[in-house]
């Protein structure tokens, strides 16, 4: 592919970028470092007008909300809490995929007044009980919620299953399905009329990409 004007994609590390990988290598984006081995956060491609930026999963909305990128890949659960604002989110990548589950100690009640849930996913476990009509009291973490139930810091926890392993391992199991996640293409909206000749192309070949 050729670009009229620069792209700057923004991409997290891990599973993301590794899913990401083979839907550009089949537009002809490639990076020329290995962002695992590289400690730069700007990344070249083969394409001189292409630019990948590496940045933590949850910030990833923020820089393109902001215009700091044209173009990012975000997970359905960091969108949620992030709100969206500025942002198009046309194309789901089906990459990343997992559930986000209530989950907590084997057996354990769902039921109950004011039970404590401890979570990284604030918004969405507010919403999921909320549509339930029932009082929770929400411990916002920033990451290892299986620990929560563990020492008594909370009841349950909302977290993102994927093969169920690391609840197991900690004595917990999946309760309640609140959503289905992968990621999705994102695109600031400033950009997408700036740009709209590029986005539009590069839009529909990650859509074929995608199908394909
Ligand atoms: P960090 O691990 O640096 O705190 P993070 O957990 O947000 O950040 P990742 O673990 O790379 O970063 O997750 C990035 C995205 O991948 C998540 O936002 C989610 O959409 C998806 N994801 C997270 N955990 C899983 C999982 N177990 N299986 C499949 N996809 C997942
Ligand atoms: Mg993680």
């Amino acid at each position: 592919m050729k670009f009229e004007t620069s792209l700057k994609i923004a991409l997290s590390k891990g599973r993301i970028f590794k899913d990401t990988l083979p839907l550009l290598a089949r537009l002809g984006i490639e990076p020329v470092d290995d962002p695992e081995k590289s400690r730069k956060l700007i990344l070249d491609t083969n394409l001189e007008q292409v630019k990948f930026v590496m940045i933590r999963a949850t910030d990833v909305p923020t820089y393109v909300q902001w215009g700091a990128a044209d173009i990012g890949v975000a997970g359905k659960d960091v969108l949620v809490e992030h709100g969206g604002e500025g942002l198009y989110q046309p194309l789901d990548l089906r990459i990343a995929r997992c559930r986000l589950m209530v989950a907590g100690p084997a057996g354990a009640s769902l039921q109950g007044d004011r039970l404590r849930i401890a979570t990284k996913y604030v918004k969405a476990a507010r919403a999921h009980f909320a549509a339930k009509g029932q009082q929770v009291e929400i411990i916002k973490l920033y990451g290892s919620m299986e620990l929560a139930p563990l020492v008594g810091l909370s009841d349950l926890i909302v977290d993102l299953v994927e093969s169920g392993n690391t609840l197991k391992a900690n004595g917990l199991e999946p309760l309640e399905h609140i959503d289905d996640i992968s990621s999705r293409l994102i695109f600031n909206k400033a950009a997408w009329k700036m740009k709209h000749a590029d986005i539009t192309r590069f839009l529909a070949a990650m859509r074929e990409a995608v199908e394909g």
